[in-house]
């Protein structure tokens, strides 16, 4: 049995931002991750990180730019944390050694990204995740008191007397369970984009510690606002970075036309990405496509230098995956599953309903980001409120009484992976998990019915029916993946239910949800949050009101 005072689960931007805000107000912390920190899903993040840094820019501009992006459903009081500690916190980052690109002046240069009124997105090149993520490992490094435990998944997360306990986990690397006692714990388990097939998200996005904490008691909030990136390579589902419009790429349809002035004629491609997804949705299913069912991404008239330079990754991505080259044609795109708006619900204090517990990043939903994130603005949701967390982990963890994690935690666990582990026969996680993400692509895309989404939920109850006799195969120790794919799909069962129950309720159309028969945002009856808490019949669901300061509800116009 380990013991801390907190506990980090997830080692990405998020995790390892709270663990140094943690560890650097004197408590022992240990930070689990089920990766090695450096191959978290932050790493591939291409883009970049907003902060209104500019000679015309503000905090303000950044708030009501992120406000009106997320439909009015974000939570505004926790937009205004965002916008006004993004410049501090990436000019730490800057000095935690991390190298942005630079303007000729010798400034932070910055790009253009979707829905933003100024240029406020800080890059390096098209690689800023793993650029942000060297330089916060780096400056982790040096706090010799954190204890890092690399490849352990965590498998359970132990609450009682309404607080949290600690997690019990698995070691990747021997097939070990073991507990992990802490005053309190900090979610920070990223994305679980897995959901779908057609994702830009990493093979890990499994949600593991938003399903834990789900079902340990904790609320999920804004479920149904599952984020589609406008452009990505069908087949791979390979992210084409919004960097690539924002340096001056354009889109174009099967007849040639720049079709976004018809859906933005202001932003055009720079509208919001709900707007631009739909848009290339729509001028495929109505026939102004490409044959192969795609749009086109064209870079060609930004001439060799800029597009090999700025969006090296881009060139190397087109190249290897789609076989074209964009210095010379356009990229073929689709919108494919990107980001997860909803997650663990919190507060700005980034605490949730259950004592001691905390979230942060994109496990989690403070709702920064509401029905829609704007692009380049999640980067900075991890290191502020990563490190909201990690302080406020701390203060609880010092005034909490001693875990009472006990070796009956971790035999529970035991004999629940066991249960699986040793079954004879069954259905493989694959079967069930093609099942699911068919399920989820189908039926709970960009464009939704109340048939499709029924269908989509009677599946999942199917399909959890059938996880009660999934089958692992590889009975080995040492590394075993079929292991992990069957818990993982266990996560991604729970958290694909949560979604599809809060777009059932949902009857209106706001950001990333639309619901073809409510074509409307409808203020009047949903201008809140769908929380979701588990319970023996399945997804609970109730509601949260929005926080509005500053800014009412208005039509959004790109
Ligand atoms: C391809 C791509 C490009 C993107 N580009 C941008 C961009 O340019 N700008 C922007 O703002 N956003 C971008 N995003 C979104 C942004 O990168 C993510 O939202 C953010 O990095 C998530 O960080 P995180 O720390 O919450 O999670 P992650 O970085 O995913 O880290 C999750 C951590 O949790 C650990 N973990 C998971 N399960 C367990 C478990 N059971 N036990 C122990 N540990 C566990 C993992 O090992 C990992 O360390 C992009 C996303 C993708 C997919």
């Amino acid at each position: 049995m380990q013991r801390h005072d907190v506990l980090v689960v997830g080692a990405g931007l998020a995790g390892q931002r709270a663990a140094l805000e943690a560890v650097r107000a004197g408590l022992d912390v240990g930070m689990l991750s089920k990766l090695h920190p450096l191959r978290s899903h932050s790493a591939a993040a291409q883009g970049g990180i907003n902060a209104s840094l500019g000679p015309q820019d503000s905090v303000k501009d950044h708030v009501f730019d992120t406000v009106k992006g997320s439909d009015y459903l974000a939570d505004q009081d926790a937009v205004e944390i965002l916008c006004r500690e993004a410049g501090p916190i990436v000019i730490e980052m800057e000095h935690f050694g991390t190298i942005f690109n630079r303007a000729a002046d010798g400034s932070l240069d910055r790009r253009a990204f979707g829905g933003a009124s100024y240029n406020r997105t800080i890059f390096s090149a098209d690689r800023t995740g793993l650029a942000l993520l060297q330089g916060l490992y780096e400056e982790l490094s040096r706090e010799k008191r954190l204890k890092v435990y690399e490849e352990w998944s965590a498998l359970d997360l132990v609450v009682r007397g309404g607080r949290v306990q600690g997690v019990v986990a698995l070691d990747r690397k021997s097939g070990n369970i073991d507990g992990f006692a802490a005053r309190a714990v900090v979610i920070a388990t990223g994305p679980f984009g897995r959901t779908y097939p057609n994702t830009t998200n990493s093979h890990a996005s499994t949600g593991d510690g938003t399903a834990l904490a789900y079902r340990a008691g904790a609320f999920l909030k804004d479920m149904e606002m599952v984020q589609f990136h406008p452009t990505c390579l069908p087949g791979s589902w390979i992210l084409i970075t919004e960097g690539a419009r924002g340096e001056g790429g354009i889109l174009r349809n099967g007849k040639g036309e720049r079709f976004m002035s018809r859906y933005a004629p202001n932003k055009l491609e720079l509208a919001s990405r709900d707007v631009v997804s739909r848009a290339i949705a729509t001028e495929v299913q109505e026939g102004r496509g490409f044959p192969d069912g795609t749009c086109r991404l064209e870079l060609m008239h930004l001439g060799r230098e800029k597009v090999e330079t700025k969006l090296q990754e881009i060139v190397e991505f087109s190249r290897n995956f789609a076989g074209i080259d964009p210095v010379v044609e356009g990229i073929p795109v689709y919108p494919g599953q990107h980001y997860m708006m909803g997650g663990v619900s919190t507060n700005p204090r980034a605490e949730t309903n259950i004592s001691g517990l905390f979230a942060a990043g994109e496990a989690a939903c403070v709702s920064v980001h509401g029905a829609n994130r704007l692009g380049a603005n999640s980067l900075l949701e991890t290191l502020v409120y990563g490190k909201i967390a990690g302080t406020n982990a701390a203060s609880s963890a010092s005034k909490a009484p001693a875990s009472d994690l006990s070796q009956a935690d971790v035999d529970r666990a035991v004999q629940r992976v066991h249960a699986i582990w040793d079954r004879k026969q069954g259905e493989p996680p694959a079967v069930i998990r093609n099942d699911m993400q068919k399920a989820m692509r189908e039926d709970v895309g960009i464009y939704r019915t109340p048939q499709q989404l029924e269908a989509a939920r009677a599946k999942l109850v199917e399909l959890q029916k059938r996880y009660l006799n999934v089958y692992v195969q590889d009975k080995s120790t040492t590394y075993n993946v079929n292991l992990t794919d069957a818990l993982e799909l266990g996560y991604l069962l729970d958290l694909a239910q949560a979604i599809v129950a809060a777009a059932i309720l949902r009857t209106e159309s706001r950001g990333a949800h639309v619901r073809l028969d409510f074509p409307k945002r409808d203020d009047a009856n949903w201008l809140k949050h769908i929380l979701v808490q588990s319970s023996p019949k399945g997804p609970a669901l109730s509601f949260l009101p929005v926080t509005v300061t500053s800014y009412q509800p208005m039509e959004r116009h790109y």
